[in-house]
Protein backbone atom coordinates (compact mmCIF):
# COMPACT_ATOMS: atom_id res chain seq x y z
CA UNK A 1 0.00 0.00 0.00
CA UNK A 2 3.21 2.76 1.13
CA UNK A 3 6.28 2.09 -0.33
CA UNK A 4 9.31 4.30 0.83
CA UNK A 5 12.64 3.82 -1.55
CA UNK A 6 15.83 5.57 0.21
CA UNK A 7 13.94 8.52 1.54
CA UNK A 8 16.59 11.15 2.98
CA UNK A 9 15.82 14.71 4.97
CA UNK A 10 18.11 17.29 5.61
CA UNK A 11 17.72 20.77 7.25
CA UNK A 12 20.04 22.81 5.91
CA UNK A 13 23.33 20.52 7.27
CA UNK A 14 21.31 18.49 9.63
CA UNK A 15 20.83 15.08 8.18
CA UNK A 16 17.96 14.19 9.96
CA UNK A 17 16.59 11.21 7.63
CA UNK A 18 19.77 8.72 5.94
CA UNK A 19 17.85 6.40 3.91
CA UNK A 20 14.69 5.23 4.93
CA UNK A 21 12.92 2.11 2.94
CA UNK A 22 10.08 0.56 4.56
CA UNK A 23 6.82 -1.01 3.16
CA UNK A 24 3.50 -0.84 4.61
CA UNK A 25 0.89 -3.13 3.81
CA UNK A 26 -3.51 -2.79 4.12
CA UNK A 27 -4.19 -3.10 7.50
CA UNK A 28 -0.71 -3.22 9.09
CA UNK A 29 -0.45 -1.51 12.43
CA UNK A 30 3.03 -0.31 13.02
CA UNK A 31 4.67 1.07 15.86
CA UNK A 32 7.62 3.68 15.58
CA UNK A 33 9.63 3.88 18.64
CA UNK A 34 12.59 5.57 19.98
CA UNK A 35 14.56 7.93 21.33
CA UNK A 36 13.90 11.63 20.18
CA UNK A 37 15.28 13.66 17.48
CA UNK A 38 15.80 10.76 15.66
CA UNK A 39 13.31 11.65 12.94
CA UNK A 40 10.18 10.12 13.41
CA UNK A 41 7.63 13.29 13.25
CA UNK A 42 9.77 14.03 10.40
CA UNK A 43 9.45 10.82 9.00
CA UNK A 44 5.11 10.60 9.14
CA UNK A 45 5.34 14.41 7.83
CA UNK A 46 7.15 13.48 4.84
CA UNK A 47 5.11 10.77 4.47
CA UNK A 48 2.21 13.15 3.99
CA UNK A 49 4.06 15.86 2.39
CA UNK A 50 3.66 18.33 5.46
CA UNK A 51 8.19 17.98 5.01
CA UNK A 52 9.06 17.91 1.25
CA UNK A 53 11.85 15.29 1.10
CA UNK A 54 15.77 15.54 0.49
CA UNK A 55 15.16 12.40 -2.00
CA UNK A 56 14.13 8.87 -2.11
CA UNK A 57 10.46 8.05 -3.42
CA UNK A 58 7.17 7.68 -1.94
CA UNK A 59 4.49 5.32 -3.40
CA UNK A 60 0.96 4.76 -2.12
CA UNK A 61 -1.24 1.83 -4.08
CA UNK A 62 1.27 2.88 -7.07
CA UNK A 63 0.73 6.63 -7.35
CA UNK A 64 4.55 8.12 -6.87
CA UNK A 65 3.40 11.03 -4.31
CA UNK A 66 6.90 12.77 -5.04
CA UNK A 67 5.69 13.38 -8.02
CA UNK A 68 5.13 17.35 -9.09
CA UNK A 69 1.70 16.62 -10.77
CA UNK A 70 0.65 14.63 -7.82
CA UNK A 71 -2.53 16.42 -5.69
CA UNK A 72 -1.43 17.05 -2.36
CA UNK A 73 -4.72 17.35 -1.29
CA UNK A 74 -5.87 14.17 -2.18
CA UNK A 75 -2.79 12.12 -0.49
CA UNK A 76 -3.16 13.73 2.58
CA UNK A 77 -6.78 12.73 2.63
CA UNK A 78 -5.53 9.10 1.83
CA UNK A 79 -3.03 9.09 4.50
CA UNK A 80 -4.46 11.69 7.31
CA UNK A 81 -2.25 12.40 10.56
CA UNK A 82 -3.27 13.16 13.96
CA UNK A 83 -0.75 15.23 15.94
CA UNK A 84 0.59 15.21 19.55
CA UNK A 85 -1.23 18.77 20.02
CA UNK A 86 -4.80 17.78 18.46
CA UNK A 87 -4.55 20.60 16.57
CA UNK A 88 -8.61 21.55 16.89
CA UNK A 89 -10.03 24.53 15.59
CA UNK A 90 -10.84 26.87 18.77
CA UNK A 91 -13.15 28.91 17.53
CA UNK A 92 -15.42 26.42 16.05
CA UNK A 93 -17.56 23.75 17.70
CA UNK A 94 -16.35 19.91 17.73
CA UNK A 95 -19.24 19.29 14.63
CA UNK A 96 -17.83 21.94 12.67
CA UNK A 97 -14.43 21.28 13.16
CA UNK A 98 -15.48 17.74 11.70
CA UNK A 99 -17.38 18.68 8.57
CA UNK A 100 -14.79 21.54 7.52
CA UNK A 101 -12.78 19.89 5.53
CA UNK A 102 -15.44 16.74 4.05
CA UNK A 103 -16.96 19.79 2.52
CA UNK A 104 -14.28 21.56 1.77
CA UNK A 105 -11.88 19.03 0.41
CA UNK A 106 -14.15 16.32 -0.30
CA UNK A 107 -17.41 18.16 -1.92
CA UNK A 108 -19.83 17.03 0.72
CA UNK A 109 -22.74 18.65 1.46
CA UNK A 110 -23.72 19.70 5.31
CA UNK A 111 -26.38 17.18 5.82
CA UNK A 112 -24.19 14.28 4.89
CA UNK A 113 -20.94 15.88 6.16
CA UNK A 114 -22.81 16.17 9.72
CA UNK A 115 -24.55 12.88 9.44
CA UNK A 116 -20.74 11.35 8.80
CA UNK A 117 -19.65 13.84 11.67
CA UNK A 118 -22.20 12.18 14.11
CA UNK A 119 -21.25 8.55 13.76
CA UNK A 120 -17.66 9.59 13.78
CA UNK A 121 -18.36 11.11 17.11
CA UNK A 122 -20.53 7.91 18.58
CA UNK A 123 -17.73 5.84 17.32
CA UNK A 124 -14.64 7.58 19.56
CA UNK A 125 -17.54 7.77 22.36
CA UNK A 126 -18.25 11.72 21.84
CA UNK A 127 -21.86 11.42 20.44
CA UNK A 128 -22.74 13.90 23.28
CA UNK A 129 -19.78 16.77 22.39
CA UNK A 130 -21.01 18.03 19.00
CA UNK A 131 -22.09 21.39 20.16
CA UNK A 132 -19.13 21.65 22.51
CA UNK A 133 -16.11 24.04 21.66
CA UNK A 134 -12.77 22.46 22.09
CA UNK A 135 -11.87 24.47 25.32
CA UNK A 136 -14.64 22.89 26.99
CA UNK A 137 -13.10 19.19 26.71
CA UNK A 138 -10.43 17.83 28.43
CA UNK A 139 -7.06 16.67 26.68
CA UNK A 140 -8.45 13.14 26.29
CA UNK A 141 -11.65 14.40 24.63
CA UNK A 142 -10.07 16.68 22.65
CA UNK A 143 -7.49 14.15 20.87
CA UNK A 144 -10.91 11.88 20.49
CA UNK A 145 -12.38 14.62 18.24
CA UNK A 146 -9.13 14.74 16.57
CA UNK A 147 -9.47 10.97 15.80
CA UNK A 148 -13.07 11.29 14.89
CA UNK A 149 -12.31 14.38 12.49
CA UNK A 150 -9.32 12.24 10.89
CA UNK A 151 -11.54 9.71 10.30
CA UNK A 152 -14.32 11.71 8.99
CA UNK A 153 -11.52 12.01 5.46
CA UNK A 154 -12.42 8.32 5.38
CA UNK A 155 -8.56 7.78 5.38
CA UNK A 156 -6.76 4.70 4.32
CA UNK A 157 -3.85 5.19 6.49
CA UNK A 158 -4.17 6.99 9.54
CA UNK A 159 0.03 8.39 10.54
CA UNK A 160 -0.59 9.52 14.56
CA UNK A 161 2.62 11.19 15.82
CA UNK A 162 2.87 10.39 19.74
CA UNK A 163 -1.07 11.31 20.25
CA UNK A 164 -1.50 10.67 24.12
CA UNK A 165 2.65 12.62 24.50
CA UNK A 166 0.39 15.73 25.68
CA UNK A 167 -2.13 14.06 27.90
CA UNK A 168 -2.50 14.09 31.64
CA UNK A 169 -1.75 10.43 32.07
CA UNK A 170 -5.51 9.88 33.43
CA UNK A 171 -6.21 10.32 30.64
CA UNK A 172 -3.78 8.44 27.85
CA UNK A 173 -6.12 4.88 27.93
CA UNK A 174 -9.63 6.93 26.56
CA UNK A 175 -7.44 7.70 23.43
CA UNK A 176 -5.42 4.59 23.11
CA UNK A 177 -8.87 1.98 23.89
CA UNK A 178 -9.78 4.51 20.27
CA UNK A 179 -6.65 3.50 18.38
CA UNK A 180 -6.90 0.36 19.37
CA UNK A 181 -10.63 -0.50 18.29
CA UNK A 182 -9.84 1.16 15.46
CA UNK A 183 -6.66 -1.34 15.03
CA UNK A 184 -9.27 -4.25 15.46
CA UNK A 185 -11.35 -2.97 12.49
CA UNK A 186 -8.15 -3.52 10.19
CA UNK A 187 -7.50 0.06 9.98
CA UNK A 188 -4.23 0.78 8.26
CA UNK A 189 -1.74 2.99 11.09
CA UNK A 190 1.13 4.39 11.51
CA UNK A 191 2.15 5.20 15.13
CA UNK A 192 4.77 6.55 16.66
CA UNK A 193 4.64 5.93 20.70
CA UNK A 194 6.49 5.77 23.76
CA UNK A 195 3.50 3.67 24.83
CA UNK A 196 5.62 0.79 24.64
CA UNK A 197 3.57 -1.62 25.99
CA UNK A 198 0.36 -0.21 23.79
CA UNK A 199 2.87 -0.40 21.10
CA UNK A 200 3.62 -4.07 22.17
CA UNK A 201 0.06 -5.38 21.89
CA UNK A 202 -1.35 -3.13 18.76
CA UNK A 203 1.06 -3.32 16.76
CA UNK A 204 2.06 -5.75 13.87
CA UNK A 205 5.18 -4.52 13.22
CA UNK A 206 7.48 -2.10 15.20
CA UNK A 207 10.31 -0.07 13.87
CA UNK A 208 12.87 1.28 16.06
CA UNK A 209 14.26 4.71 14.89
CA UNK A 210 17.85 5.34 15.14
CA UNK A 211 20.34 7.54 13.75
CA UNK A 212 18.53 8.91 10.81
CA UNK A 213 17.35 4.92 9.77
CA UNK A 214 15.06 2.06 10.39
CA UNK A 215 17.65 0.52 12.89
CA UNK A 216 15.67 -2.63 13.51
CA UNK A 217 12.58 -3.72 12.75
CA UNK A 218 10.26 -6.64 13.42
CA UNK A 219 7.74 -8.23 15.51
CA UNK A 220 6.80 -6.64 18.70
CA UNK A 221 8.31 -9.99 20.12
CA UNK A 222 11.32 -9.41 18.55
CA UNK A 223 11.89 -6.30 19.27
CA UNK A 224 10.63 -6.14 22.65
CA UNK A 225 11.95 -9.31 23.88
CA UNK A 226 14.83 -9.83 21.86
CA UNK A 227 16.20 -6.56 20.11
CA UNK A 228 19.30 -7.73 18.05
CA UNK A 229 21.20 -4.42 17.69
CA UNK A 230 22.91 -2.76 20.48
CA UNK A 231 20.99 0.61 20.19
CA UNK A 232 17.76 -1.20 20.08
CA UNK A 233 18.41 -3.15 22.75
CA UNK A 234 19.86 0.13 25.15
CA UNK A 235 16.53 1.58 24.43
CA UNK A 236 14.30 -1.01 24.86
CA UNK A 237 15.82 -1.97 28.35
CA UNK A 238 16.42 1.94 29.33
CA UNK A 239 20.23 1.00 29.50
CA UNK A 240 22.09 3.77 30.93
CA UNK A 241 26.40 3.57 30.67
CA UNK A 242 29.32 4.56 32.46
CA UNK A 243 32.85 3.68 30.83
CA UNK A 244 36.14 5.21 32.09
CA UNK A 245 39.13 4.25 29.92
CA UNK A 246 42.71 3.18 31.91
CA UNK A 247 45.58 3.59 29.86
CA UNK A 248 48.41 3.25 32.54
CA UNK A 249 49.22 1.70 35.72
CA UNK A 250 49.81 5.53 36.97
CA UNK A 251 45.91 5.46 37.01
CA UNK A 252 44.02 7.83 39.82
CA UNK A 253 42.05 4.91 41.18
CA UNK A 254 40.39 7.25 43.96
CA UNK A 255 39.03 9.64 41.21
CA UNK A 256 37.65 6.61 38.96
CA UNK A 257 35.71 5.47 42.10
CA UNK A 258 34.37 8.32 42.57
CA UNK A 259 33.02 8.43 38.81
CA UNK A 260 31.45 4.96 39.31
CA UNK A 261 30.04 6.09 42.80
CA UNK A 262 28.54 9.35 41.27
CA UNK A 263 27.09 7.73 38.56
CA UNK A 264 25.51 4.52 40.87
CA UNK A 265 24.20 7.67 42.82
CA UNK A 266 22.30 9.19 39.95
CA UNK A 267 20.39 6.25 38.86
CA UNK A 268 19.93 5.57 42.53
CA UNK A 269 20.94 2.25 43.05
CA UNK A 270 20.58 0.20 46.38
CA UNK A 271 23.59 1.15 48.56
CA UNK A 272 24.53 -2.35 48.62
CA UNK A 273 24.20 -2.90 44.87
CA UNK A 274 26.60 -0.15 45.12
CA UNK A 275 29.36 -1.68 47.02
CA UNK A 276 29.17 -5.10 44.77
CA UNK A 277 29.98 -2.78 41.76
CA UNK A 278 32.98 -1.23 43.24
CA UNK A 279 34.21 -4.18 45.50
CA UNK A 280 34.40 -6.01 41.77
CA UNK A 281 35.86 -3.39 40.38
CA UNK A 282 38.77 -3.32 42.67
CA UNK A 283 39.00 -6.87 42.84
CA UNK A 284 38.89 -6.92 38.90
CA UNK A 285 41.62 -4.29 38.06
CA UNK A 286 43.90 -6.15 40.98
CA UNK A 287 43.98 -8.82 37.99
CA UNK A 288 43.95 -6.76 35.54
CA UNK A 289 46.95 -4.22 36.83
CA UNK A 290 49.88 -6.43 35.51
CA UNK A 291 48.57 -6.17 32.11
CA UNK A 292 48.30 -3.14 31.84
CA UNK A 293 51.17 -2.59 30.27
CA UNK A 294 49.90 -4.63 27.19
CA UNK A 295 47.32 -1.69 26.06
CA UNK A 296 44.20 0.38 27.78
CA UNK A 297 41.66 -1.40 29.77
CA UNK A 298 38.11 -0.22 29.54
CA UNK A 299 35.58 -0.77 32.33
CA UNK A 300 32.11 -0.55 31.13
CA UNK A 301 28.91 -0.37 33.66
CA UNK A 302 25.48 -0.95 32.13
CA UNK A 303 22.44 -0.16 34.61
CA UNK A 304 19.10 -1.10 33.14
CA UNK A 305 16.30 0.54 34.41
CA UNK A 306 13.95 -1.66 33.11
CA UNK A 307 14.61 -4.37 35.37
CA UNK A 308 17.30 -3.08 37.47
CA UNK A 309 20.37 -5.38 36.43
CA UNK A 310 23.66 -3.86 36.19
CA UNK A 311 26.45 -5.31 34.04
CA UNK A 312 29.74 -4.59 34.55
CA UNK A 313 32.52 -5.64 31.97
CA UNK A 314 36.11 -5.34 31.44
CA UNK A 315 37.39 -5.19 27.78
CA UNK A 316 41.35 -5.31 27.32
CA UNK A 317 43.47 -6.65 24.35
CA UNK A 318 42.97 -10.22 23.16
CA UNK A 319 46.27 -11.16 24.34
CA UNK A 320 45.58 -10.82 27.61
CA UNK A 321 43.22 -13.56 27.85
CA UNK A 322 40.83 -14.30 30.55
CA UNK A 323 42.60 -12.91 34.21
CA UNK A 324 40.15 -15.32 36.35
CA UNK A 325 41.46 -18.39 34.45
CA UNK A 326 43.88 -20.47 36.73
CA UNK A 327 47.59 -20.06 36.39
CA UNK A 328 47.19 -16.57 35.73
CA UNK A 329 47.26 -15.26 39.43
CA UNK A 330 49.37 -16.24 42.83
CA UNK A 331 46.39 -14.85 45.31
CA UNK A 332 42.81 -16.90 45.29
CA UNK A 333 41.29 -14.55 47.90
CA UNK A 334 40.23 -11.74 44.48
CA UNK A 335 38.92 -14.95 42.67
CA UNK A 336 36.40 -15.63 45.43
CA UNK A 337 35.16 -12.65 45.61
CA UNK A 338 34.44 -12.02 41.92
CA UNK A 339 33.07 -15.19 41.72
CA UNK A 340 30.68 -14.54 44.55
CA UNK A 341 29.83 -11.05 43.96
CA UNK A 342 29.53 -11.26 40.30
CA UNK A 343 27.15 -13.74 38.37
CA UNK A 344 26.56 -15.62 34.79
CA UNK A 345 30.67 -14.64 34.71
CA UNK A 346 31.42 -14.72 30.55
CA UNK A 347 34.50 -14.00 28.91
CA UNK A 348 34.47 -13.73 24.80
CA UNK A 349 36.63 -12.46 22.52
CA UNK A 350 35.92 -9.95 19.55
CA UNK A 351 37.46 -7.84 17.00
CA UNK A 352 40.64 -7.94 18.96
CA UNK A 353 39.02 -7.33 22.40
CA UNK A 354 38.79 -9.80 24.89
CA UNK A 355 35.67 -8.70 27.56
CA UNK A 356 34.99 -10.40 31.14
CA UNK A 357 31.43 -9.54 31.22
CA UNK A 358 29.09 -10.29 34.32
CA UNK A 359 25.80 -9.18 36.40
CA UNK A 360 26.44 -7.30 39.54
CA UNK A 361 25.14 -9.58 42.47
CA UNK A 362 22.05 -7.20 43.69
CA UNK A 363 23.07 -5.84 47.24
P1 LIG B 1 11.52 13.05 16.72
O1 LIG B 1 10.10 13.18 16.30
O2 LIG B 1 12.10 11.67 16.54
O3 LIG B 1 11.74 13.54 18.12
P2 LIG B 1 11.97 15.14 14.78
O4 LIG B 1 11.58 14.54 13.48
O5 LIG B 1 11.00 16.05 15.42
O6 LIG B 1 12.42 13.99 15.78
O7 LIG B 1 13.32 15.97 14.60
C1 LIG B 1 14.50 15.39 14.11
C2 LIG B 1 15.55 16.48 13.99
O8 LIG B 1 15.18 17.40 12.98
C3 LIG B 1 15.75 17.27 15.26
O9 LIG B 1 17.14 17.49 15.44
C4 LIG B 1 15.04 18.55 14.98
O10 LIG B 1 15.66 19.61 15.67
C5 LIG B 1 15.21 18.72 13.48
N1 LIG B 1 14.10 19.47 12.85
C6 LIG B 1 12.80 19.09 12.86
N2 LIG B 1 12.04 20.00 12.21
C7 LIG B 1 12.88 20.97 11.78
C8 LIG B 1 12.73 22.21 11.04
N3 LIG B 1 11.51 22.59 10.62
N4 LIG B 1 13.83 22.93 10.81
C9 LIG B 1 15.05 22.52 11.24
N5 LIG B 1 15.27 21.40 11.93
C10 LIG B 1 14.21 20.63 12.20
MG1 LIG C 1 8.43 13.84 17.31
Amino acid sequence: MIRVEHLSKRWGDLVVLKDISAEIRKGEVISIIGPSGTGKSTFLRCLNLLDEPSGGSIHIDDTNVLDPKTDVPRVRQKMNMVFQSFNLFAHLNVLDNLTLAPMKLKGLDRASAQAKAHDMLKLVGLAGKADAFPDELSGGQKQRVAIARCLAMEPEVILFDEPTSALDPTMVSEVLSVIRRLAKEGMTMVIVTHEMDFARDVSNRVFYMDEGLIYEEGTPEQIFSHPSKPRTRAFINRIRSFTHRIDSAEFDFYGMNAEIEGFCEKHMLARGTRHNVLLLVEELLHLHVPTLFKGALNIDIEYSEKNGDVELSFASPAGVGNVLEAGNHVDELPLLLIRNFGQNITYAVADGLGRLSMTVRPG
